[in-house]
């Protein structure tokens, strides 16, 4: 079955690439003629490993291509995903599988209600990379990526390609509470890198105020059903600030390269969560209300 993969972004493309080496038939959606043009000058998806660069000649189409669909990775930003499906609704078919690789908690609500007919698989990814240029990707990180479906347990059965490709990954029955830590690890973390204008490392000189946030966190984590994902996260934050100390985190990096960032499905949607469930989290709120302040002052985008 092909692999349609909408987005030859940073993970995008080294999930195409990967698949693509393993012998899997892969097709790139693009998002319009002039990606299209962009791509065929480039001469093909070129990934980065290790320092050594290989193309891979995988073939693109628009989003008003014709052929149905049957798995899709949707691999673009959070903020871009709702919008991102909608031109392909003609074309998924019957018992379509969608992978829905966005970080943050949000969008996937938004997308599987507009496929209800459409499996929707949440991914939790670690694994690291970048766009050195268009269409050329540097692999940084080894990772992991967890998978599943909060609506039904059961593996799919394509995960055997993923092991052929070489794509780590595990199947997890609880997937929302492992997108919920990463949320929660990332609100009290990045947007403070940001406010602070610093590396990960420098927040060790700010513990009461990370503490609080985290406190916060667990207790907004434990009001929404998600208890596990509390469990230990302050620790969890203190050990990532050491471990990951000289790192600038991705919202720090996106707000530096003047990129929209994803607030609204990070910080934004643990705040609109608190006031769903009625729960007062002023230090969070802060937060929220301090990051918006900053972007705009940056013209940058505050959802
Ligand atoms: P990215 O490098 O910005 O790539 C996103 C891609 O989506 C771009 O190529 C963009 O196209 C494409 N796109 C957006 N809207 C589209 C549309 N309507 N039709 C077709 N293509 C469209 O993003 P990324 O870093 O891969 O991130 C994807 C998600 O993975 C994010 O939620 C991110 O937080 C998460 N994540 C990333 C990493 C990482 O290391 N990069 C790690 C963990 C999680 P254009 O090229 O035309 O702009």
């Amino acid at each position: 079955m092909t692999w349609h993969i909408l987005g030859a972004g940073s993970l995008g493309s080294l999930w195409a690439a990967r698949l693509a080496s393993a012998g899997r038939p892969v097709r790139l959606i693009l998002r319009d003629r002039a990606r299209i043009s962009a791509y065929e000058e480039a001469g093909g998806l070129t990934l980065v490993e290790q320092g050594r660069a290989q193309q891979h000649a995988i073939p693109a189409e628009l989003p008003s291509g014709s052929g149905p669909i049957s798995r899709l990775l949707l691999a673009c930003k959070a903020y871009d995903a709702e919008a991102a499906v909608q031109p392909l609704l003609q074309r998924l078919a019957p018992g379509a599988e969608l992978i829905l690789l966005q970080n943050g908690l949000g969008s996937q609500d938004a997308v599987a209600k507009r496929l209800p007919h459409a499996r929707c698989v949440l991914a939790s990814s670690t694994e690291g990379a970048f766009r050195e240029a268009d269409f050329r990707v540097v692999f940084a990180g080894h990772g992991f990526t967890w998978l599943g479906d909060p609506l039904q347990p059961a593996a799919p059965a394509w995960l055997e390609e993923l092991d052929q490709a070489g794509i780590p990954h595990g199947w997890t029955p609880d997937i929302l509470s492992r997108l919920w830590r990463k949320l929660a690890l990332n609100c009290a973390i990045n947007p403070l890198t940001v406010l602070h204008d610093c590396r990960n490392g420098g927040l060790a000189e700010h513990p009461a105020e990370v503490g609080v946030l985290c406190a916060e966190l667990a207790e907004l984590l434990e009001r929404c059903g998600q208890p596990d994902a509390a469990e230990g996260l302050h620790d969890e934050v203190l050990r990532v600030i050491h471990a990951t100390a000289a790192n600038y985190s991705s919202m720090y990096q996106d707000v530096a390269h003047g990129r929209r960032t994803e607030i609204s499905y990070l910080l934004g949607h643990a705040c609109a969560t608190a006031a769903r469930h009625r729960l007062s989290l002023p230090h969070l709120q802060g937060l929220h209300e301090r990051l918006k302040a900053h972007l705009q002052q940056r013209g940058l985008p505050v959802t």
